[in-house]
């Protein structure tokens, strides 16, 4: 992707963990790298479609100059995030802070935190099958939606389905959302978490009946087997009631295991695998 490039941005600024800094100060210089694209703009040559950098220049001074933070670690972050919230066309961005006039007692040339943080996009299946079903999964909408973190992309239509595993119980309805976020993959899901817990989910059985269930399908290209966290979502594959919403709304997303789209594991479950979808 294109970027646009601030380099040693100087700013006096009092981040430090002893009170002398806080209280003196010291000078810092930023360097981001913006990955954005600029093709609409410079084919334009108009600013508008693009992100302005004096803007963005004027918005790192007034953040690291308004707070002020142990850490340049801590600066960074903070700093990153408020950018990424603040400047639409930026997906991405490398800031470093460097602090050449760190309380170092040897000589040296600078000191500095790199990070790179941005939007990513996430899947995410949604069910229910415990009273009004509707309400539950538009409640997880309006969750992701009031989340600053989070961009809900686009909703796929509510779907009739049968029970999975094998448990007896009531019928599903059952969907998929994309959203962009700035959340980790474990950050991620406790929010969904606490949405689930926010619909009075209670956690019995593996695949028993429940008011609300939020899955995390894919992350980016993220491929991650943790405790908590399997991404991506290790049953999706012989699930048409997860693949068929998300059929709708991300046809051609790529499995980053298999490497098949989205509508090509959708086929192969129709054909071979278990039917849920209940045909209205
Ligand atoms: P399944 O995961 O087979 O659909 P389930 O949704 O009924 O079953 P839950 O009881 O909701 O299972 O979750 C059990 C645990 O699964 C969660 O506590 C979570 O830590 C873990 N988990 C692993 N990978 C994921 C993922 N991609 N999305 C959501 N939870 C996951
Ligand atoms: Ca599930
Ligand atoms: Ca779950």
């Amino acid at each position: 992707m294109d970027q646009i490039i601030i380099e040693d941005l100087q700013v006096y600024a009092h981040h430090g963990v002893y009170q002398q800094e806080n209280e003196k100060g010291q000078n810092f210089y930023v360097s981001v790298a913006l990955e954005t694209d600029t093709r609409a703009a410079g084919m334009a040559d108009d600013l508008g479609l693009s992100t302005n950098y004096g803007v963005v220049c004027r918005f790192l001074h007034t953040y690291l100059t308004e707070h002020t933070y142990k850490l340049i670690e801590t600066a960074a972050e903070k700093t990153s995030e408020a950018l990424l919230l603040q400047f639409p066309h930026v997906r991405r961005l490398t800031m470093e802070i460097k602090k050449p006039e760190a309380p170092i007692s040897i000589p040296f040339g600078s000191v500095s935190v790199k990070i790179s943080r941005g939007w990513n996009r996430a899947y995410i299946a949604c069910g229910s099958n415990m009273g009004d079903r509707k309400a539950h999964l538009n409640a997880a909408v309006e969750a992701l939606l009031t989340d600053n973190k989070c961009r809900v992309l686009r909703v796929s239509d509510w779907i009739e389905t049968t029970p999975y595993g094998g448990v007896e119980q009531a019928d599903y309805l059952n969907g998929a959302l994309s959203i962009d976020t700035l959340y980790t993959p474990e950050e991620l899901l406790e929010k969904l978490q606490g949405i689930e817990r926010q619909e009075a989910r209670e956690r019995k059985e593996r695949w028993g009946p429940r008011t609300l269930d939020l899955d995390i399908l894919l992350y980016e290209d993220r491929v991650m087997n943790t405790e908590k966290l399997t991404i991506p979502h290790r049953d999706m594959r012989n699930r048409d009631f997860v693949l068929k919403p998300l059929a709708q709304i991300a046809p051609y997303e790529i499995h980053p295991v298999f490497g098949k789209a989205v509508v090509q594991m959708l086929e192969e479950v129709e054909q071979d695998g278990e039917k849920h979808v209940l045909l209205n």
